[in-house]
């Protein structure tokens, strides 16, 4: 468990996770870490294997700590079929069925793999009562210690409640072997921490919302070091590849603090959820989770930067004007990182920031401006904003061959 004093209403943030090892070497450590279960069942999907699954199946195997391992072939998108085939497979059949036996269930799933390998295991642990950890294959979000999951559900995306995990394992040399993608989709995710902060600063000003500086205070520290990691990514250099995966592990540890994605994710992430829901809804697999983030960082940065020239709400001007210095620092960084976009259409763009506002029950600049009859205007100035100051290309045009 771990836990931490705090002086927020709370007065006390804590987690069930019992280890995070972020080291060069991690996946050595993995069967002292994991020596209290015996039956324990990996699951990787094809890539996750080769980079990581097999190295921790072996040692586990070595260790007499295995029961068995599923690979899911790939995209494997955290969605039914997958959660099905994960649920199917977590018991391993035994040659003679003993009817006395206990379970077949192991006693604790492991996931190797990111963001929709993370999602579905937490899933099955959660619906099993199975305790469940994660091998990091790519710092590419924050979703590693966070107590939610975003599936897919026949064509809706939906968050579910999900168990936290016991031990999260990042081997910064398999992080370090990630492809680039999956680099800048990790950036994308965190840039987004400025926006997430200040919308929860909004809420508390003006609906007496919960607040807990000292995670507002812990998250923003993340976000700087991983801004200033994201130009060291490229050539993946190791300190930056360290920065970028402490940042995200620690920003997934706000949330579970918080017990809730408010400290992680505002108007930038109902944005970019949106978009990524338009395309389940069209029947296409959705694109990066936080290159589609870093996207709705900008958006949400142009929102804010009108509403700071035109507002005559003093409160409202004084909390924009805290984060404009790093929305400066923001955008010297997209010159250098060129952070690719993908919805480029501006209806979409647009029907994506009007829809977001609903996207979930949380207060954010978006309800601010609807209730002034403004976020349409404000949708539009956006994007055009964006298109002449911050856009360097579509995702496909710089990654074509990316699956
Ligand atoms: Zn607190
Ligand atoms: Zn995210």
């Amino acid at each position: 468990m771990i836990e931490m004093d705090c002086t927020c209403t709370q007065g006390h943030h804590c987690i069930p996770t019992e280890v995070i090892e972020i080291s060069d070497n991690a996946l050595e450590k993995i069967a002292d870490i994991l020596s209290a279960y015996h039956r324990i069942f990996m699951v990787a999907d094809e890539n996750t294997y080769q980079v990581a699954g097999r190295r921790v199946e072996g040692l586990l195997q070595a260790a007499g700590l295995l029961s068995h391992t599923l690979v899911l072939p790939v995209p494997a998108l955290p969605n039914a079929e997958s959660i099905g085939r994960v649920l199917m497979e977590a018991g391993q059949d035994r040659e003679v069925y003993d009817i006395n036996a206990w379970s077949l269930n192991p006693d604790y799933i492991l996931a190797v793999g990111s963001g929709s390998l993370n999602d579905t295991c937490r899933m099955v642990s959660y619906r099993l009562g199975i305790p469940y950890g994660i091998v990091g294959t790519a710092p590419s979000m924050d979703g590693y210690a966070s107590v939610v999951a975003p599936l897919l559900n026949g064509r809706k995306k939906i968050v579910y409640n999900c168990s936290i995990a016991r031990h999260i394992i990042i081997d910064l040399t398999v992080n370090a072997a990630a492809p680039y993608p999956l680099l800048l989709s990790g950036a994308g995710d965190m840039l987004g921490k400025y926006v997430a902060i200040l919308d929860w600063e909004i809420s508390r000003d003006r609906n007496g919302e919960y607040f807990c500086e000292k995670i507002a205070d812990m998250v923003l520290t993340a976000t700087a070091q991983c801004a200033e990691a994201a130009y060291g990514l490229e050539k993946r250099e190791p300190a930056a590849i360290r920065a970028a995966s402490e940042g995200l592990i620690l920003s997934g540890e706000c949330i579970a603090f918080c017990g809730s994605s408010r400290p992680a994710s505002g108007t930038e992430h109902m944005i970019a959820q949106t978009w990524e829901v338009m395309d389940v809804e069209d029947g296409h697999v959705p694109n990066l989770h936080g290159i589609e983030v870093g996207e709705g960082t900008f958006a949400a940065m142009e929102i804010f930067r009108k509403l700071h020239r035109e507002t005559h709400d003093k409160g409202m001007k004084g909390l924009i004007e805290k984060y404009l210095p790093a929305f400066d620092r923001l955008e010297t960084l997209q010159k250098t990182l060129k952070l690719p976009f993908t919805v480029t259409d501006r209806e979409r763009f647009v029907d994506g920031v009007l829809r977001g506002r609903t996207f979930r029950d949380r207060y954010t600049v978006l309800q601010y401006l609807y209730d002034l009859g403004r976020l349409e205007e404000y949708a539009e100035a956006a994007y055009d904003a964006m298109m002449e100051k911050h856009y360097f290309g579509t995702f496909r045009e710089r990654f074509p061959d990316w699956k």
